[in-house]
């Protein structure tokens, strides 16, 4: 289970739906479809969907990038707006980076956050997790400015890093540094260069690689070590018949 990035607008501005669905196809047009959970066939008929959103415009279903909520909710104590405020939340897709859970895209949601300040009058934007009780903080430009300098000096190393030993990777042909190992499974053990994506496979009984690089994979849909495994498990097989 990881922890997904979690972010939303306080604003004394008013919003009709209709200009909250305009914001929020320019802030997908802006940034691209991958980085939100956009979902048209999204039936706002939960029990949560009842008691956090805001009574969508007649015709218009689904999920967007924005969305007007009644409040906030999280692995913690949910935050309501205060008189005269609308909450305007963003469906962020991919996973929170933050001190001790050093894993999302950072720059993309301070890119987000930037965005939102521009278009929205009085914006304060808070961003958080969804789970392990990482709840929303003001994403203010001090905020904003110490992770982006803890990312600049550790980027996703202390996450990656959890991941464990490199001491008996394979050397990475183009980056120089040996592999981070990255589990593995079935007599394989993965490893994964941060470097330039590269993955691989080492059989465990014969010492054997399988290596995917990047270029590799584009044609090799799925993860590298997948990959890399199942070439290596044919590899073996084929020549053991
Ligand atoms: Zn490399």
């Amino acid at each position: 289970m990881g922890v997904d990035a979690q972010m939303f607008v306080r604003t004394r501005a008013q919003f009709t739906q209709r200009a909250v669905r305009a914001l929020s196809v320019d802030l997908v047009e802006a940034f691209g479809s991958e980085m939100f959970l956009l979902l048209p066939d999204w039936a706002i008929d939960g029990e949560w969907e009842r008691e956090t959103e805001v009574e969508p415009e007649a015709g218009v279903p689904g999920r967007h990038a924005l969305r007007m909520v009644r409040r906030y909710t999280q692995d913690g104590d949910d935050i309501a707006p205060d008189a005269g405020e609308t909450f305007l939340e963003v469906s962020l897709m991919g996973r929170y980076y933050g001190l001790g859970y050093e894993r999302g895209q950072l720059h993309d949601y301070i890119a987000v956050a930037e965005w939102l300040e521009y278009r929205i009058p009085e914006a304060a934007v808070w961003y958080g997790g969804d789970s392990s009780g990482i709840c929303a903080e003001p994403f203010n430009k001090a905020y904003r400015g110490a992770l982006m300098a803890h990312f600049a000096r550790h980027g996703h190393k202390p996450y990656r890093g959890a991941f464990g030993d490199r001491g008996n990777g394979p050397v990475c042909g183009f980056c120089g540094p040996r592999m981070s190992s990255s589990g593995g499974g079935q007599g394989q053990t993965f490893f994964y260069c941060a470097g330039c994506s590269t993955a691989c496979a080492r059989d465990d009984a014969s010492g054997e690689v399988e290596v995917v690089t990047r270029e590799d994979r584009h044609s090799n849909p799925g993860s590298g070590v997948f990959v890399a495994a199942k070439r290596l498990r044919a590899r073996l097989a084929e020549r053991a018949s």
